[in-house]
């Protein structure tokens, strides 16, 4: 009976309405935080897991020894890796694949490389237009080691628990 006869004023006066529009009336003065992406772009967390990138040590040579470690710990099976012996009885890959489409950027090939060789970078601006774009193979992961390898390097150094 009670509840009817609150639920009966409540609809009389329009409580509800009026609560919602002093919601929205505060609102409307309220500081706005438009951010005007891409020309602005906010803060990202020093463990964002973006792009990744296979690094080089600073002669060039890579650093990965072809362990696959972080082929067998990935869970979305999105790494391929192909090795060879070198003559110099060094172990390398010929062949280093990482499927993006699969990946849910868990970052465990991260954690569990030896070498820091395989890393994902803070980068979130990339896409794909055409099949197989997302497929970053060995020479693009590089590619992009390469270019990025100084401010990977100083994240890195940075943040030492960001591994
Ligand atoms: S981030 Fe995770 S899912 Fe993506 S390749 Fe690495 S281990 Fe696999
Ligand atoms: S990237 Fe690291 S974990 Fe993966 S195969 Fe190379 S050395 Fe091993």
């Amino acid at each position: 009976m009670m509840q009817g006869l609150k639920q009966f004023f409540k609809s009389l006066f329009m409580l509800e309405l009026m609560k919602g529009l002093s919601i929205t009336g505060k609102h409307l003065f309220a500081r706005k935080f438009t951010l005007y992406y891409p020309e602005e772009k906010a803060p990202i967390s020093p463990r964002f897991r973006g792009l990744h990138a296979l690094r080089r040590y600073p002669n060039g040579e890579e650093r990965c020894i072809a362990c696959k470690l972080c082929e067998a710990v990935c869970p979305a099976l999105a790494i391929t890796i192909e090795s060879e012996q070198r003559d110099d009885g060094t172990r390398r890959t010929t062949r280093y694949d990482i499927d993006l489409t699969k990946c849910i950027f868990c970052g465990f090939c991260e954690e569990s490389c030896p070498v820091d060789s395989i890393v994902e970078t803070g980068i979130y601006e990339y896409h794909g237009e055409e099949h197989g774009d997302l497929y970053m193979t060995k020479e693009k992961l590089l590619e992009i080691g390469d270019k990025y390898e100084k401010d990977i390097a100083a994240a890195r150094a940075a943040d030492a628990s960001y591994r």
